[in-house]
């Protein structure tokens, strides 16, 4: 962990915690709620902070602080802290930092989740939020007030992959003083470091890429250090914390992140060539893609285009679903950035409670169909989609 000039893939393998006088290569699991002390002295000292050391899994854990110390490596941030889903980590990084008479501007492409959390939950206690546009952050000055505290945002966005210029956002925080929270859950930080532009705070699903397989939920926070501080105080008390063995996995997952998301990302632009090219397909999104509307910004912030893409067929909302039900080897599932591909049709599913409007004012169209990109091998892929498309 010490050596500054170790690589990416280096860290995130040999970044772990001191080994225990078992001498284990690989990290063990630390399945205990709580730590004891060899004197009540010591113990006095550590829980009034003045001493070192792990009191109770609630606060930390050696599973979730060698977790936590690998994304902050590789995010490039000093601190952070892991809490039990994504969704636990997007709203502990806004309610830590907020109170009555706050005001958020928020990128109007959010996951469903957030957007629930700034219409539905936020309001019944005083805290509001304004909408904008993704892709026009040029718009978004006019729409700060006195009382806005933060920006949050995610690049690329889900599932309509709009992306947001992170430099201008950082830019704008800086000159307001205010949080630039970003879900950088689509990019991983394989491919994008939102802290270099200035982003105060990183929120991540651990449950899609980071883990890449599908078998646990997770989240993470991780940033400033005088800011994670405001947020550790907020995670102990209200106890949002990630299992130990969650962390355990996901932290063996990250040794993997870069071949992982290399082949991802690899697949996907192949699959997205091959879908532009196709007669069936309207319309293809993908930020790698020369056709995507914000290419240069994606080849000048992203290092690789990611897993997902989507397309649009020209049937609309009907076809959109004959296409996944004539999918073979594809998952139908909500989930994303596993190493099996996923197929969802957002217009019926994650998006069906939206109304058109607003369906349309995050580019979803009814007949679009967004693909997580496995690691099945890209032929197989390939055919399945293929013969999907034949039967729609
Ligand atoms: C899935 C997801 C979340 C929520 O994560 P969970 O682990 O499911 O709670 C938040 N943001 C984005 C962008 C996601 O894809």
């Amino acid at each position: 962990m010490e050596d500054e000039k170790q690589r990416f893939e280096t860290r995130a393998i040999r970044g772990q915690m001191a080994r225990t006088p078992y001498r284990e290569h690989s990290t063990p699991m630390f399945l205990t709620s709580s730590f004891v002390f060899p004197d009540a002295g010591l113990m006095s000292d550590t829980f009034a902070g003045d001493a070192e050391g792990i009191i109770y899994s609630r606060y930390s854990n050696p599973n979730t602080d060698e977790l936590i110390q690998k994304v902050c490596e590789m995010e490039g941030v000093e601190d952070g802290f892991a809490t039990a889903s994504g969704m636990a980590a997007v709203f502990a990084s806004m309610a830590a930092f907020l109170k009555a008479g706050d005001h958020i501007l928020a990128s109007r492409a959010v996951f469903g989740s957030t957007h629930q959390i700034l219409t539905s939950l936020f309001p019944r206690w005083g805290i509001t939020f304004t909408y904008v546009d993704p892709t026009d952050i040029g718009q978004w000055e006019a729409h700060i007030q006195p009382n806005t505290r933060m920006i949050v945002l995610e690049t690329p966005s889900n599932p309509g992959l709009m992306l947001t210029d992170l430099e201008k956002a950082g830019s704008l925080a800086e000159k307001h003083g205010l949080i630039l929270n970003v879900d950088n859950c689509f990019a991983t930080p394989f491919l994008q470091q939102p802290a270099r532009y200035g982003a105060g705070l990183v929120v991540h699903s651990g449950t899609k890429w980071m883990d890449g397989q599908g078998r646990v939920l997770g989240g993470l926070v991780v940033g400033k250090a005088e800011l994670i501080e405001q947020l550790r105080f907020f995670c102990r008390h209200t106890g949002p914390a990630m299992s130990p063995f969650n962390a355990w996995v996901l932290s063996k997952s990250l040794e993997t992140l870069s071949v992982r998301m290399e082949r991802h990302c690899e697949n996907a632009l192949q699959l997205a060539r091959f879908l532009e090219q196709h007669p069936a397909v309207a319309r293809v999104h993908y930020p790698f893609l020369p056709s995507h509307p914000q290419y240069e910004l994606a080849k000048r912030q992203m290092a690789l285009g990611g897993g997902i893409l989507a397309f649009e067929l020209p049937g609309g909302f009907e076809q959109g679903k004959q296409f996944l039900n004539g999918l073979q080897l594809c998952s139908l599932t909500s989930n994303l950035g596993d190493s099996r591909t996923i197929a969802t049709h957002p217009a019926s599913t994650t998006h069906s409670k939206l109304s058109e409007a607003e369906r349309q004012a995050v580019g979803i169209t009814p007949g679009m169909v967004r693909l997580s990109i496995g690691l099945e091998h890209i032929d197989d892929i390939r055919a399945d989609v293929a013969q999907a498309l034949g039967r729609t």
